[in-house]
């Protein structure tokens, strides 16, 4: 069976799991959601037996029914490869009570690496399948972890060109260096003086506009997105929960059937919503815990029924959940809504005139799954020390408000039911907040003195990724005001 896609705003626009990849976004301004969530067709028992390449094809050739099991294979095996530091590629490791997905042994040493080491081998692909001769402009917002990933990704693949947009004040040290050390003479990377939700905004801008697609056609070249609101981001992040319910099989902390309940950092919604897609394979996950930082939109919608972004927006340690406008919640609400277009782009259209809307009763039924917490800097702070010192594992700032947001709200309640926390990025991608959490001595070293004790207290590897940055040359230095975006795309593709 050949699955559609379906813009969330426009019933009308349907195209095929690969033209979904290659479009990112759709041009109604819509995210392209499945027509139905397909089933996993294996029992759970077999999950048990399964390597993450097994797992990666049983999930996704559900989701990517154009591609053929040659092509999907080929992007497994391809993705997932050496590149990573372990050949379980996502490892589990359990600490008090709960069980870590370590999500960060990438390239990167961020999660986005799950989805964004296969993306470029999708879309390239799809390229090939669709006949899209133009070439592929990847137009990418970053709050600092995805920028990296996909310019990791992206970096010298043929046929493509990658442009990144970053809040220059509202992201780690390392995290910067990571990017405006990138190689590869397709790539651009740009900080904008503004915040995340700024950059999102513009790249979004420049996404809808109808006008600047003639030009760049005109030129060669086609926009796609390698942002969460890609299908091509999603359906590979569904994989590494039904791998983690199989590792759990697997050791004998669930028996086939059981319940797992799920908590993820939160923060354009993208991670949880593949959990969520997940439990709707018919994968047993109970609860879906989104965790927030002190941007906590998401917290304040699970416990009312308003989605409310006008507030202060927040900087924190944990940069890459600073966010105010989930994207992919949309996804959430369309189907929230019956799966009904229309009513989604009302609410999507109040959100950007008013910056907020209201659900009705009855979709805020349908979400019972879902439920929230959040932890504030102080907090995040506390429990990655309070962790270290009670099991010696070490918390990056992200996972940390998930560790926190579960012992604290959750823990009593679930009781036995078996709890996977996110573990979204390595400790050593945040060093800076990461140690001085653990001890204020260490607020007087610089950042790489910081990895190099880091390492002493955990044990845990200096990853590749850190050490190649300690010397690389800035390769990118441009920073321009928001207003500034389009002529700067324009500029490095060469077009006037
Ligand atoms: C991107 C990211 C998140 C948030 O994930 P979403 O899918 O955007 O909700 C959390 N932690 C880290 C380290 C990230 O890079």
């Amino acid at each position: 069976m050949n699955l559609m896609y379906r813009s969330t705003r426009n019933a009308e626009n349907r195209v095929t799991a690969s033209q979904a990849v290659l479009k990112g976004l759709a041009e109604d301004g819509g995210l392209y959601v499945p027509e139905q969530l397909p089933k996993l067709d294996v029992p759970v028992e077999a999950l048990a037996g399964m390597s993450y390449h097994e797992t990666a094809y049983t999930v996704m050739k559900q989701f990517l029914t154009d591609y053929t099991e040659e092509e999907l294979k080929y992007c497994i095996r391809c993705a997932y490869d050496s590149k990573f530091d372990t050949e379980e590629i996502v490892p589990v490791k359990k600490a008090d009570g709960a069980f870590y997905l370590e999500l960060f042994h990438g390239a990167t040493i961020a999660f986005k690496d799950m989805a964004l080491s296969i993306l470029p081998y999708l879309m390239t692909t799809a390229a090939r399948k669709n006949h899209e001769t133009n070439e592929i402009v990847i137009l990418t917002a970053t709050s600092g972890d995805t920028g990296k990933a996909a310019l990791a990704g992206f970096a010298d693949v043929p046929g493509t060109r990658i442009i990144v947009f970053y809040p220059k004040d509202g992201v780690s040290a390392v995290q910067e260096k990571q990017m405006v050390t990138q190689k590869g003479k397709n790539t651009c990377v740009i900080g904008i003086r503004g915040n995340f939700d700024d950059a999102q905004t513009g790249v979004k801008k420049l996404f809808s506009d109808k006008e600047l697609a003639r030009e760049l056609n005109g030129a060669g070249f086609c926009f796609s997105s390698a942002n969460s609101i890609n299908i091509g981001r999603l359906v590979p992040q569904i994989v590494y929960y039904v791998y983690a319910y199989g590792r759990l099989l697997k050791s004998g902390e669930l028996k086939p059937g059981d319940t797992m309940n799920v908590v993820v950092p939160t923060g354009n919604f993208g991670n949880i919503l593949a959990a969520f897609y997940a439990k709707n394979m018919g994968l047993p996950i109970g609860k879906l815990i989104c965790a927030s930082n002190e941007n906590k939109v998401l917290f304040d919608f699970f416990r009312t029924d308003v989605y409310d972004r006008n507030r202060e927006f927040i900087l924190t340690t944990s940069p890459s959940m600073d966010i105010l406008i989930s994207s992919n919640l949309e996804r959430l609400i369309y189907r929230m809504a019956g799966d009904d277009a229309q009513k989604n782009a009302a609410l999507m259209k109040e959100l950007s005139e008013t910056g907020k809307y209201t659900v009705t009763d009855e979709m805020k039924a349908s979400m019972q799954d879902f439920a929230g917490g959040f932890a504030t800097r102080k907090q995040t702070a506390e429990e990655i020390s309070r962790v270290y010192k009670k099991t010696g594992y070490v918390l990056d700032t992200h996972t940390a408000v998930a560790s926190y947001v579960y012992h604290t709200y959750f823990a009593e309640e679930f009781g036995d039911i078996p709890t996977v926390i996110a573990s979204t990025a390595s400790p050593y991608k945040f060093a800076r907040s990461v140690m001085e959490a653990i001890d204020e001595k260490y607020s007087g070293m610089d950042d790489f003195e910081l990895i190099d004790e880091l390492n002493r207290i955990s044990g845990v590897k200096v990853p590749k990724a850190i050490e190649e940055i300690r010397n690389a040359p800035v390769l990118h230095d441009k920073v321009i005001d928001r207003e500034q975006m389009e002529a700067s795309v324009k500029e490095f593709l060469g077009i006037e």
